[in-house]
Order: C-alpha cells, then structure tokens, then sequence
C-alpha cells in the first residue's frame, strides 16, 4: 500500500513536470514560439466559437449553438491551464485533437460545399509549429489520411455531385504545397534558433573569460586590486553579520628594485610568479590573495584574528626565507598585518592600516612582521611615558 502511493506520487510529480514546460520554455526559444502559437490559436478558437455558439442560437439550430459552445469553453479552458498552470503540453495536445476532429467531422458533414474543405490547410499550418516538426508530421499524415480518402469518396457526390476528380487533384496539390511550405518555416526557424542559441552560448564562454581576465593579475595569475577591493566589501559585510574578525596582511618584498637591476625584469617577473605560489601554499583556500602592485601582496583572511593573522604572516615569512627563487636566489619580504573593523564604511581604512604596519616593518629593517594594533599600542606607551 506503501508503495502504491509512492508509486502515485512519483507518476504526479513526473505529469506535472512533463505539463509544465515553463522553465524549459525560457531556455529554448522555439518552444516559446510554440507557447504564443498555441495560445494565439486558443484565443481564437475560444472567439470564433463563441460567435458561432451566438450566431446559431435559433431554434432550428441550437444543438449547434450548444456543440459551438462546448468548444469554445474547452478552448478557453485549455487558454487558462496554459496561462496560468503553464502547462503547454497539455493545451498543444488538446488544440491538436480538438482541430483534428472538429475539421474531420466538419468536411464530412460540410461535403465540400462552398469550398469548405479549404479550411483543413489550417491543419499543418498550426499543427506543425505546436508540436514541432516530427509529432506534427506525424500528426498532419494521420489527419490526410482520413482527408484525403474521404475526399477522393466524395467525388460525384460532394457539393450537389459538382466536387469532381479535377477539384479533388487541385486540393491534394494545394495540399502538399501547403505542408512543404509548412515544413520548410519549421526547418528554418529551427535552425536559425539554433544559431542563435549557439551565438548565445559563445557570448556566454566569452562574458566569463572576459569576466575572469578583467579582476585577475596577468603575471602572476592572482586576483587584482579590483577583485580584492569588491571581496573585502563583502566579506567586511560578512563579519558583521555574522559577528566575525576578519585580517588583512600586506606582503612588500624586500629590495626588489635590486633582482632587477642586477638580474634582470625577466628573472624579476619570475620571482614575481614564484612569489604568489609560495603565498598560495601557505594560506588557506578561503584566503583571497591579490597583487596589489608591483612586488606588494595583499592577503585577505576571513574569520581570522589578528592573531592568527600573525602566524600566518610568520609561517609565509619563514617559507620566503627559506625559498631559494631561481635566478635571484634568496629573498626577504616585509609584512604589514591588521584587523579590518566590520563597521566602518570603506576598504581605505582597513588597507590603509595593513600599508602603514608594513611601512613600520620596512623603517625597522624589513623581513619583519609589524601588526597595526600593536603599533597603536606603542603610541600609547609613548604617550604614557610623556
Ligand atoms: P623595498 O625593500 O623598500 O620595498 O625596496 P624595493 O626595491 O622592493 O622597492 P621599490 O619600490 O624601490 O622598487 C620596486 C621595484 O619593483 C621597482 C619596479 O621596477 C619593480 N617592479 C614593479 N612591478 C614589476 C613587474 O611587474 N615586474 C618586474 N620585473 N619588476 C617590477
Ligand atoms: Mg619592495
Ligand atoms: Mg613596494
């Protein structure tokens, strides 16, 4: 019993995703085509019913009225389920057969008087751009093949025995016109949707590369100030909202201007690149590190105290040190390390703090560690001791 109702839910869950085709339907543009045909089909069955349910409502015609009315309020019904419960498969079903068999009966009856087998173009005409190129074909063969035969019997008989086998010949020719003219607007509308999806599909590849290329360093591969600046934002947001310290360390390596001079820019660049991988092993993925320039770093770490900051600050201090760049040989770096203060309004500060440690490490003989709060505290004792 279980799983008998297991069974049904799961049968409910997959109809009603086989009816709703609303998400489809925003990534693939042929099938909205689909959904405004098929709705601009319903709307004007739901019309032109209704006005013949009004027109033939005397009395040697009310049965009419009343079939006339029936139709036009299951058209309307399946204009709302497709609206409002979107479920275009559903109403694309449901306007086929309903064509299908409104126009069979309809040429059967009518027996082609006043021409009135004209009206079975409508068939491929709408059928084919509702359900797509191979269900409507398939649809369209069915359809002709009751048409047609029907037609062919009706020679001699149809219209006061006028509809003749010229009449009949002219109608299947005008008929396969019809549908290869038909089959030929799907094919190309079809194809020139899939143009246009990939086109899509190329500018998208091409946003995210550009995207990518527009927040990162092209030597060293790292974000760039842009990308820091827009994720320190973020993240001082973040700590606030979430009660959080959050670091900042500003890395400046040491006598750069010197690898230069005495080895190169080439060898410089390099030392550049190797930089930035020993700062990516030794902080954690969570980390943000950006170039913020020239041979100076910024680290920033979220849901981390200035504490922590230092041993982190040390420990890529120690592998700088024990680092040997190729080309340049060994090298030091100085490291200015702060908090970020979740509430105050701009990243300025925040750098600003960072940037004035570093300097503190630079005056008192580089590869050194400053943090930006002790510093602070210096300033008071000095205070005190004033
Ligand atoms: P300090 O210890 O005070 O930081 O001295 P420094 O020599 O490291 O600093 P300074 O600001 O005097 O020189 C930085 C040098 O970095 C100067 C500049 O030519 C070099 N530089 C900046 N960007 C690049 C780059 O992309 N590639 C290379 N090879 N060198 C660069
Ligand atoms: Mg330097
Ligand atoms: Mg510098």
């Amino acid at each position: 019993m279980y799983y008998l109702q297991q069974d049904k839910a799961k049968m409910l869950s997959r109809i009603k995703t086989a009816f709703a085709a609303d998400a489809e339907m925003k990534q693939d543009p042929s099938l909205h085509r689909r959904l405004i045909m098929t709705a601009a089909i319903l709307i004007v069955t739901t019309l032109t019913f209704a006005s013949f349910a009004f027109i033939n409502f005397e009395p040697n015609s009310y049965l009419l009225s009343i079939v006339n009315l029936i139709i036009s309020i299951s058209t309307a019904l399946a204009l709302y389920s497709l609206i409002v419960k979107k479920s275009f498969y559903f109403a694309s079903y449901f306007v086929t057969a309903l064509l299908f068999t409104f126009l069979v009966i309809f040429s059967y009856f009518a027996g082609n008087e006043s021409f009135g087998l004209i009206w079975t173009v409508c068939y491929p005409l709408f059928v084919i751009p509702i359900l797509g190129l191979r269900k409507g074909m398939i649809m369209v063969v069915l359809f002709y093949s009751v048409i047609i035969p029907m037609a062919y019997l009706g020679i001699g008989e149809w219209d006061y025995g006028f509809w003749d086998i010229k009449g009949f010949v002219r109608f299947t020719i005008a008929t396969l016109a019809v549908v290869y003219t038909t089959c030929f607007f799907e094919v190309s509308a079809n194809s020139a949707y899939k143009t246009i999806q990939e086109i899509r599909e190329k500018e998208k590849v091409h946003l995210i590369a550009l995207e990518k290329l527009s927040v990162t360093d092209q030597l060293t591969g790292l974000s760039n100030r842009r990308y820091f600046d827009d994720h320190l934002a973020i993240e001082r947001k973040r700590a606030k909202r979430h009660n959080k310290t959050l670091s900042l360390i500003m890395i400046d390596i040491d006598h750069f201007k010197n690898v230069n001079d005495a080895h190169g820019h080439q060898v410089g660049d390099s030392v550049l690149r190797e930089f930035a991988r020993l700062l990516q092993d030794n902080v954690r993925d969570t980390d943000i590190i950006s170039r913020w320039g020239g041979e100076e770093f910024i680290v920033l770490l979220p849901s981390t105290s200035s504490e922590s900051a230092i041993s982190v600050a040390k420990k890529i201090q120690s592998a700088v040190n024990s680092h040997c760049f190729s080309g340049a040989g060994k090298l030091t770096a100085s490291f200015g390390v702060s908090n970020v203060d979740p509430n105050s309004n701009s990243n300025r500060e925040s750098v600003n703090k960072a940037d004035q440690a570093l300097y503190q490490a630079k005056n008192q003989g580089r590869n050194s560690v400053v943090v930006y709060e002790n510093m602070q505290m210096t300033d008071a004792d000095l205070q005190k001791a004033d």
